[in-house]
This record gives C-alpha cells, structure tokens and sequence, in this order.
C-alpha cells in the first residue's frame, strides 16, 4: 500500500518501502545504522514495538502513553518514535467514539493502543481479556473499566462499539483458529447500530465480523485500520497527504491474496 501511495503520487522515484527482517538481538543497532543507510524512517511490528520506543530520543504523547512504538523517523540525528495504531482505530470509525459505550477485546499490545485511543476520544472503555489480570492492570493505567464474564458467558451489557484487539479469529499453523465462542460476545445479541472493529484480518471476513454483518452492525474490518494506522505512517515521513483509496485498494488486493494457514 506504500508502494501504490508513493506511485499514485509521483515520488516512488525519490522514495522506497522496503521489508526488513531483524532479529530481536540485532534490533537497537540495526536502527541506528538506517540513517546512514538513506533511511527516513521504519515501521516497526511485533516483536519490537516496545524496543523501538525505547531506541527513541523522543516519543509522541501517544507512543509514552502507549508503552510502544510502530513508527521511527530519523532526523537531525536523532530518533522520533509515533504510534500510529491508536489514530489508525479512530480514523476508521464512521463517528467520533466520544461518549460512547465501548468494550474492547484484548489487553495484548493492540488491546492497549484502542484502550487509550478510545478513552483519549472520550469513549467510556470496558476492557475484556482471556486473562483477566491483564484486563484489571489496563483498565487501571487508563481509567478504564475491566469487565468479567463467567467461563463460557456473554458479557451482560449493551455496547456501542466492539473492539476485537484479541488474536481470535487469526488462522494459526496446525490448529483450527479460535472462534467466536472463544470470546464472550453473544452474536445474536449484536444488532443495527452497533459498531464491531475486528482488527483481524482474513480474506472472507472473521467470524466476529460476518456474524456481526448479518446482523446489521456496520463493521469495519483489520484492512481498514491496516491502511489508517500505514496513511498516519505516511504522512509523519512524507508529509504529504496520504492517498487513502490507493492504499486501501492495494492493501485490499494483497489481502485477498492470502491464504489462511
Ligand atoms: P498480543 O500482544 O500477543 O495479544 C494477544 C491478545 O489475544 C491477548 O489479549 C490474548 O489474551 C488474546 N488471545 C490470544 N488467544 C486467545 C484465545 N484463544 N482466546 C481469547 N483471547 C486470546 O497481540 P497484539 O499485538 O495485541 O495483536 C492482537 C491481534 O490484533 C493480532 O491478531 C494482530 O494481528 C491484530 N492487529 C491488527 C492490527 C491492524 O492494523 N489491523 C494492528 C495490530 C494488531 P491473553 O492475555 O489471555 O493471552
């Protein structure tokens, strides 16, 4: 998607996305040298996050509160870290989230970014997580409230915003990918006028999502906050206005060519 917005807007000449495999050992130096190497910055992705904020001379307010970073750019010198995930959710909601209902599914990394993004917008957040001391240690950081279902029951409550940020959904290799029972959502129970964010992404949709779809909740899919969370990306190093419908066309195409595992 990179690539297309570099393309689409003329400077895929002077500008380049390219992958680079580092190992966690290997992370700091790497990043120091890239500078040098022409470099005008890097996304960053699991498992670095936490180590690129740390790399950092200077953080944005959301990559400290975040505890992470996605994004380095390198100038005069020195390291900026940004987190784009936390904008790339609000951006692809249909309304600003500000007083809203939310529940949020998932105290991982992920979990944390839409926790602070949503109560940072004014969202009233109940967090949801497999293990609950996580959910109780977030909720806390945030002024957040740590929700509790019983083993196998659907959290009571009527939500405006659903957030999956757990990995549910993800095909994993040699297993079957966790499904919707595996989180306490009662599918028949979502409804039109919700809101259902399943930062999952599989060709065809999540269970979450196409249950949520059958039902008449807008639903809006983890491509979509892939390409907002990649256009804030874009705009930090270019500062230009990212091409949104280029990068989501593209993001699309290669999203479809993959095959669950
Ligand atoms: P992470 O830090 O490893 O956290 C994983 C989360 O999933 C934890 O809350 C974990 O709960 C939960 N979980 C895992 N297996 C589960 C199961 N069988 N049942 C219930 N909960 C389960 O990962 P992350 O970085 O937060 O990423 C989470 C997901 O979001 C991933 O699938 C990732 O691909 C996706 N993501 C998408 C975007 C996007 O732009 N679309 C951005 C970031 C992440 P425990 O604490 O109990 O282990």
């Amino acid at each position: 998607m990179h690539a297309a917005a570099l393309e689409a807007l003329s400077i895929a000449g002077e500008w380049r996305y390219e992958p680079l495999d580092v190992a966690t050992a290997e992370f700091e130096g790497r990043v120091r040298d890239l500078p040098a190497e022409g470099f005008v910055g890097v996304n960053v992705t699991i498992p670095h996050k936490i180590a690129a904020l740390a790399v950092a001379d200077e953080a944005s307010r959301e990559a400290a509160a975040i505890g992470a970073a996605n994004t380095l750019s390198f100038a005069g010198g020195r390291i900026r870290a940004d987190n784009t995930d936390a904008e790339g959710l609000i951006a692809s909601l249909p309304t600003a989230p500000r007083d809203m209902r939310a529940l949020v599914l998932g105290a991982g990394g992920a979990g944390r970014a839409c926790v602070w993004a949503l109560s940072e917008a004014g969202a009233e957040v109940s967090i949801w997580n497999r293990t609950a001391a996580r959910a109780t240690r977030l909720a806390s950081a945030f002024g957040a409230t740590a929700a509790a279902a019983d083993q196998g029951q659907p959290l009571g409550g009527d939500w405006q915003l659903i957030v999956n940020a757990t990995s549910v959904g993800l095909p994993a290799p040699g297993s079957p990918a966790p499904g919707l029972k595996a989180l306490p959502i009662d599918a028949d129970a979502i409804h039109a006028g919700q809101i259902v964010v399943d930062l999952v992404y599989v060709p065809g949709g999540t269970e979450l999502g196409r249950a949520a779809q059958a039902r008449g909740a807008t639903v809006i899919d983890g491509l979509e906050v892939l390409v907002r969370q990649g256009a804030a990306s874009f705009r930090i190093w270019t500062g230009l206005e990212p091409p949104i419908e280029v990068m989501r066309r593209a993001a699309a195409q290669t999203g479809d060519s993959l095959e669950p595992t």
